[in-house]
């Protein structure tokens, strides 16, 4: 299949991509990585009057740590944040996500921008996101805003940002040494995207209780989701097994998954259950 014809136009600033942006209005598509956005017009399944590349915005590529932030521009590939020793050392649990997406001919185009806009609910960008509470940045040619990773999912491929509006930055705190995570996700094949994917962080005290705890779910509902039930319960605890199957179990009552070929509502709601337990275990074992 061939796209629809579109005008191309390929701005050298941000600046002049939100002008683009904002002279196009709603006819618009932004060009990143094109790892979806191109098999979706190729299908007919998206349209767009104008297509604006984003690869010459190296304004928009780069990882820096600065003041217990970590920013991320939105033109940052998958595979970059993969082998970031930055990433690594701040945000490992970034680094492990970033290796699940995709294949290696995928994750050497797209961008963590473009896979937080296109809102794939089992998506790894969108999931590790929410678990982080990240706050993105988004700018349109009047102004910006930044918004909450947990506002920003409104529903399958769906979110907040406006036709006008470029994500420009990502920003996650950087993960302390008290800092423990885990990540556990079911997939066909390596590669595919997840049935379900399940994302915890948690930060303990000297004497290894929970203060802090964010456990999100990916690929079992509409939208990235963060469990603050299940989280709820983790804080106070010191990894008691009861609590991990309490958090597991509050977890998979709050999804409201899919049924299709992959899985049934039952079989993920399940798979919700067993994947919090590991990412749960996975982030006491770091300890
Ligand atoms: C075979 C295959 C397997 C894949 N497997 C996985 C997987 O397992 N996990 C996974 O997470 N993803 C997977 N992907 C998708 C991949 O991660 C894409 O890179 C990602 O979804 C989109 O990123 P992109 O940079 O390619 O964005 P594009 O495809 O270029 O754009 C996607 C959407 O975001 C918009 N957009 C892009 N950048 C911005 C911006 N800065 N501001 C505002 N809007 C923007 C575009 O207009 C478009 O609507 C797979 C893709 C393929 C083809």
């Amino acid at each position: 299949m061939k796209p629809p014809p579109f005008s191309y136009a390929c701005p050298d600033s941000v600046d002049e991509a939100l002008a683009l942006l904002a002279e196009a209005g709603d006819g618009a598509k932004l060009l990143a990585g094109g790892q979806s956005l191109v098999p979706l017009l190729n299908l007919r399944m998206a349209w767009a009057d104008a297509v604006i590349d984003l690869n010459r915005l190296s304004e928009l590529d780069f990882i820096v740590q600065e003041n217990g932030t970590l920013r991320i521009g939105a033109l940052t590939r998958h595979r970059a944040l993969e082998v970031s020793d930055t990433v690594r050392t701040a945000q490992p649990l970034m680094a492990r996500a970033a290796s699940e997406v995709g294949h290696l001919a995928i994750r050497n185009r797209g961008t963590i921008g473009g896979s937080l806009v296109h809102a794939d609910p089992a998506a790894e960008w969108p999931l590790v996101a929410v678990t982080l509470d990240a706050e993105l940045l988004l700018r349109s040619h009047t102004g910006s805003r930044t918004v909450a990773a947990r506002d920003f999912f409104v529903g399958p491929l769906t979110t907040t940002t406006e036709p006008n509006e470029l994500l420009c930055e990502i920003r996650v705190p950087v993960a302390s040494e008290q800092t423990r995570w885990g990540f556990q996700e079911l997939c066909r094949r390596p590669g595919d995207f997840a049935i379900a994917a399940v994302a915890c962080q948690l930060t303990l005290d000297d004497s290894q209780t929970c203060r802090v705890a964010s456990l999100a779910v990916a690929g079992a509902h509409d939208v990235p989701l963060a469990v603050a039930e299940a989280a709820a319960c983790l804080v106070g605890s010191r990894g008691e097994d009861a609590v991990l199957a309490e958090a597991a179990d509050r977890a998979a009552a709050a999804v409201d998954p899919p049924s299709d070929v992959h899985g049934s509502v039952d079989f993920r709601r399940r798979m919700v259950r067993v994947l919090s337990r590991r990412a749960l275990d996975q982030a006491w074992q770091h300890s």
